[in-house]
């Protein structure tokens, strides 16, 4: 048995890149094929325990243990929907921060939603994670173990992740490096090789991150949270549009479509008597008009600060018909795992402010 010095100040080795991890091994003066079965160990057969690196030498099995942490999520209580097709997640961080992740198995797609940051600042009144408030950022560590953790319990039911959604808690372009250097880890040939093409960022928009995502020509999947056609209602549910108004959402999103030529998508959370009338579809319709696009109406999960209501099926349908009339796609889609509060952040408000510090520090 290796023995596991649980520091708190090591590093998490899924913050190093294959680079990275080469450097290491580099600096130990092992020969490099090293890199690549840790790089394997990691991110093909997620291995989650020093010991199962069998097929590394014990002297560097414990440099690796000494050195970093393969493990800093603790799961602190996991929920399953009725229908056994939604599992969430709750993890308690190092220094004791509360986030989630969420698995959604569906037909053949094993989805996964992950956070991004622990809390979130953009303050949303309706989203139970801008209710709590900012805590940090998520390191881009903190981000890929969220899937790794997954992966490994998918791994042993002879599943595996087939697509990964960031619109866990927190705001992905307010963690911009992070966000893109996990995917940029999950997706790396040598290892997971998760396809770009099977993530999907939702931002609540931030315009200069949007052009800056256009300009690095990734082919991830880009949704919008839009929730609103015009700025008073917007900036009344989203206080971002004070900062970033329609009018400058919209053309860093036409500039996005003509600059990438993919097709976005705008969320759009259905509240009953807020945002689901015929009027407003028309609003919407108007704004989108001419633009490669497709809108998923959520009907609005209640939260507890926040007295607004989904929107009823019928209301849901009637809108799609008004926007389809118009030429825009729409889906309607249901908040999965309603009965475990598995909607964005639900779960980690309950939890105080701060948990005990983490034990699980190897
Ligand atoms: N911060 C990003 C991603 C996380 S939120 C963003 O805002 O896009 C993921 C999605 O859930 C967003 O579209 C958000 O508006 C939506 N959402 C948040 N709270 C919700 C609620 N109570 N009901 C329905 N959708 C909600
Ligand atoms: Fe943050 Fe997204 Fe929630 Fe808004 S909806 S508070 S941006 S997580």
């Amino acid at each position: 048995m290796v023995e596991i010095d649980s520091s708190p100040t090591k590093p998490l080795i899924y913050d190093l890149d294959f680079h990275e991890i080469e450097g290491v091994i580099k600096e130990w003066q092992q020969p490099p094929f090293r890199a690549r079965q840790i790089w394997e160990g990691l991110y093909k057969n997620f291995w989650r325990e020093p010991e199962q690196f069998s097929n590394l030498p014990v002297s560097l099995r414990k440099e690796l243990t000494n050195n970093f942490r393969i493990v800093s999520l603790k799961p602190v209580q996991v929920l399953h929907s009725t229908d056994g097709e939604t599992t969430k997640t709750l993890f308690q961080l190092p220094d004791g921060k509360a986030i989630e992740a969420v698995l959604m198995k569906y037909e053949k797609r094993r989805t996964l939603c992950i956070s991004t940051q622990a809390g979130c600042a953009m303050g949303c009144v309706f989203c139970a994670t801008g209710q709590m408030g900012f805590k940090r950022h998520l390191t881009s560590g903190e981000i890929v173990e969220q899937v790794i953790y997954y992966a490994n319990l998918l791994k042993n039911e002879g599943e595996a992740v087939t697509n990964i959604v960031l619109m866990g808690m927190g705001e992905p372009f307010h963690n911009y490096d992070a966000t893109m250097a996990a995917i940029d880890r999950l997706n790396h040939p040598l290892g997971m090789n998760l396809g770009a093409r099977r993530f999907t960022i939702s931002t609540v928009g931030i315009v200069p991150m949007i052009r800056r995502f256009a300009s690095e020509n990734r082919q991830v999947n880009l949704a919008i949270s839009l929730h609103a056609a015009d700025d008073d209602l917007r900036t009344s549910m989203l206080p971002i549009n004070k900062k970033y108004p329609l009018g400058e959402l919209m053309a860093a999103c036409r500039e996005y479509v003509a600059q990438t030529n993919r097709r976005l998508t705008f969320e759009w959370a259905l509240i009953q008597g807020v945002n689901d009338s015929i009027e407003t579809a028309r609003k919407l319709a108007r704004l989108l008009e001419g633009l490669l696009c497709h809108v998923n109406v959520i009907p609005l999960n209640p939260t507890k600060k926040y007295a607004g209501k989904g929107s009823t099926r019928e209301r849901a349908l009637a809108f799609k018909t008004e926007l389809e009339r118009h030429g825009i796609p729409c889906t309607i889609r249901i908040r999965r795992g309603i009965d475990i509060q598995a909607g964005c952040g639900q779960l980690a408000i309950q939890q105080p402010q701060n948990l005990p510090p983490n034990p699980l520090m190897i």
